[in-house]
């Protein structure tokens, strides 16, 4: 190996990150504004993007927690009708994502959700393991 290949290796190997298994998975906190008697979540798409869901079932899901109405706007923000917390978001978001992204049996988020005569079931793409779904969607 020259010096130049030697130097090169080096030089990659500072810039990789080592690839650290993360004790939890973590989802950006919820940039939430008041606009009126709307919440706007600004985040929402970046959150979904990382959740890797479906943002209807995201948005479902809210909605329900909140007992309020909801939508997504034309640039993927959520916009929820009151008043609420960044810390009841973040919450909520915690939930979904132990209801529906982390795997019970080895807590990976390395998963999907499979549709199966009515019941939904939560399949781990690192471990196999397939659970039934319990929360209500
Ligand atoms: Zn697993």
């Amino acid at each position: 190996m020259s010096d130049y290949e030697d130097h090169l290796e080096d030089a990659l190997s500072e810039t990789t990150e080592p690839a650290e298994p993360t004790d939890r998975f973590s989802v950006p906190d919820p940039a939430l504004r008041r606009e009126g008697e709307t919440t706007v979540y600004d985040n929402f798409d970046e959150t979904v993007d990382r959740l890797d869901r479906e943002p209807d079932h995201v948005l479902r899901y809210l909605k329900r927690r909140l007992g309020t109405r909801a939508s997504r706007d034309e640039r993927g923000r959520a916009r929820l009708v009151g008043s609420f917390s960044t810390d009841r978001v973040r919450e909520l978001i915690d939930d979904y994502v132990a209801a529906f992204v982390t795997c019970p049996e080895c807590g990976s988020p390395d998963t999907h959700l499979e549709r199966e005569a009515g019941t939904v079931v939560l399949r781990c793409d690192a471990c196999g393991a397939r659970t039934a779904v319990t929360e209500r969607e």
